[in-house]
């Protein structure tokens, strides 16, 4: 099933969309480089609310998990990926003070040894050389987004370990770990300024009035990738996800041309590796290509 020259990327997300969101540019590139690219989805998004006020008609509330997996094929297809559901009940967000308790069996609750048996599974099977998941707080704290990055810190310690999940197939090491930094506050400031600059109005201005300078992540990226070229490919990603995207939102306040010229990669962490890579590096295989035998 996996060719030993060809280079795999593994992008594990929490619901459907969200790979669509982050790092989907990235994906678009390597697949049109001849990378083969997987991405997990945790959860099936059957929580998830309706976000496109054209969407939010009963019929659509009706059949909500079948039109997400809908959703989800539609945009597999356009970034042009593999993509597998990993089984697990979306948690939903919980609002209110005090929170309410987290829904019975959803995957936030279920213990973390039992939650990574599947993406340790899909790893041995699948045997990508590079991981992406989340920090350590998600990236926006959703718990399925923090239970995301728990699991995928665990499946990548365990995956080439024989010992553990034993049942689960071969044993697989991936080299390379990266956290998505997709909403760091240098990037979101200057996709406001330049639409500012147009003189339209920038969906971002409450956001960054509330943006706590001390959670930003900037200072951590290790990696961007160029991608702009595939801006456009990852919107029409986006736009495929019509339940959760509303075309006229936030994510398309920004013009794509303006996007490539004022910031035209995706960020990355590199969190773990096991080869050797000087950082900062713009590619999420440096140091492994040669190991591959691939350029
Ligand atoms: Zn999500």
């Amino acid at each position: 099933m996996t060719r030993p020259d060809q280079l795999r990327l593994l992008a594990v997300h929490a619901h459907p969309d969200d790979e669509s969101s982050k790092g989907a540019a990235t994906m678009a590139k390597y697949v049109a480089e001849g990378v083969r690219v997987m991405v997990a989805t945790c959860t099936g998004g059957e929580r998830g609310s309706v976000l496109n006020p054209a969407m939010d008609r009963p019929e659509v509330w009706e059949r909500l998990p079948q039109i997400r997996a809908e959703e989800m094929a539609k945009a597999r297809d356009i970034l042009g990926v593999e993509q597998e559901f990993l089984g697990f009940v979306d948690s939903g967000l919980p609002e209110g003070d005090p929170l309410p308790p987290l829904p019975e069996g959803c995957f936030a609750l279920v213990p973390v040894e039992e939650a990574a048996a599947p993406l340790v599974a899909l790893i041995r099977r699948f045997r990508p050389h590079v991981l992406t998941t989340y920090d350590e707080r998600g990236g926006y704290p959703h718990p399925d987004h923090i239970k995301t990055h728990e699991v995928s810190m665990h499946a990548f310690d365990a995956a080439g370990d024989p010992d553990r999940y034993p049942e689960l197939g071969e044993p697989w090491q991936p080299s390379k770990l990266y956290y998505h930094m997709s909403f760091t506050l240098p990037r979101t400031k200057a996709l406001h300024e330049a639409i500012l600059a147009t003189g339209a109005e920038s969906p971002y201005t409450e956001w960054l009035a509330n943006w706590d300078p001390a959670r930003d992540i900037s200072h951590r990226v290790t990696t961007r990738v160029p991608c702009g070229e595939y801006f456009a490919v990852r919107d029409a990603a986006l736009i495929a996800h019509a339940t959760q995207i509303d075309p006229l939102g936030r994510w398309f306040a920004c013009p794509i041309e303006t996007q490539q010229e004022i910031w035209p990669t995706e960020d990355y962490e590199l969190a773990r590796s096991l080869v050797d890579t000087p950082v900062p590096e713009d590619d999420l295989f440096a140091g492994l290509r040669s190991e591959v035998g691939v350029r």
